[in-house]
């Protein structure tokens, strides 16, 4: 699944794609119908068309899109949804409804973005899902970009990224696991299983231990290890460890820098103890027994 630094680095690179292009064009599959679209399809064509895309934001793991006429375009790409951007025309666009049959099969929805200067060349971007637990939505006439009535986005915590360290400590304060923390997003937006269980490396704690038990020294070193590893994800373009790409199709690399990760049996990389693999909140999690010792 996308986590913080996939969808930064998405957004990041739509940004320099499509921000001020023209949508004139659009294609829905029916299993985008079906399982993707969250707004009546008539109101999403009528909302979208003609619309300039003023710029790219992400909120947690959401993608956000205002257009022209203060209508929200927003985007969830679940578990295995991508977001490709073409500059070669690949869909005729004269037939709106029926989509083409030559374009990837788990390509559900393709967007037409022309440049209203004229100089540049038509883009199309196509949203992909093989699993289909993506969402989209079209919200209109949002006046106030921070209450965007989307399900998940409006009960969200604050960005990880630019959480503070006495927010941080207030979430923590809790009797769960600090792995479980890590990943509410009503806690703390943006933070997968991926980047938790690196996170709860970097700052050398066990993911069992409970929020409440940290002390003063774990919390600064859990806070800042989060930041680090999020920061690292986005500098290496995200991880590819199973269907991210980039809007250009590649991958990230962050997986090459991944300490515990799917790295179980491996070696630790500072103390050669073999990683382990436990369960918690029904996730796989990553450790090392010895660097991170349970009640240490
Ligand atoms: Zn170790």
């Amino acid at each position: 699944m996308p986590e913080l630094p996939e969808v930064e680095t998405i957004v990041r690179d739509l940004r320099s794609q499509i921000m001020g292009r023209v949508i004139t064009g659009l294609v829905l599959r029916e299993r985008a119908l079906t399982y993707l679209l969250q707004t009546n399809s008539e109101k999403f064509y009528q909302g979208m068309m003609n619309q300039t895309i003023i710029t790219i934001l992400r909120k947690g793991k959401y993608i956000i899109m205002p257009l022209s006429n203060n209508n929200v375009l927003v985007l969830h790409l679940g578990m295995t949804g991508k977001l490709w951007v073409y500059d070669s025309p690949e869909v005729d666009f004269v037939d709106q409804w029926s989509g083409n049959d030559y374009v990837d099969k788990h390509t559900h929805v393709v967007i037409e973005l022309i440049d209203p200067s004229g100089e540049d060349d038509d883009l199309e971007l196509h949203f992909n899902d093989v699993r289909l637990f993506g969402n989209i939505w079209l919200v209109e006439d949002v006046q106030d970009l921070n209450h965007i009535d989307v399900p998940g986005l409006k009960g969200l915590g604050s960005d990880a990224l630019g959480m503070s360290l006495k927010e941080f400590t207030k979430i923590m304060n809790s009797r769960r696991s600090i792995k479980a923390i890590l990943l509410d997003q009503t806690k703390i937006a943006g933070v997968g299983n991926i980047y938790a269980d690196e996170a709860c490396f970097c700052a050398q704690i066990h993911p069992a231990t409970r929020g409440v038990s940290l002390t003063e020294e774990q919390l600064d070193k859990l806070w800042f290890a989060v930041k680090t590893v999020l920061k690292q994800g986005i500098k290496h373009r995200g991880s590819s460890t199973s269907d991210y790409t980039t809007t250009d199709g590649s991958e990230g690399s962050y997986q090459h820098y991944h300490r515990v990760y799917q790295k179980t049996g491996h070696k630790c990389v500072e103390c050669s103890a073999a990683i382990e693999r436990i369960k918690l909140v029904g996730r796989s999690t990553h450790f090392c027994p010895s660097c991170q010792r349970e009640g240490k």
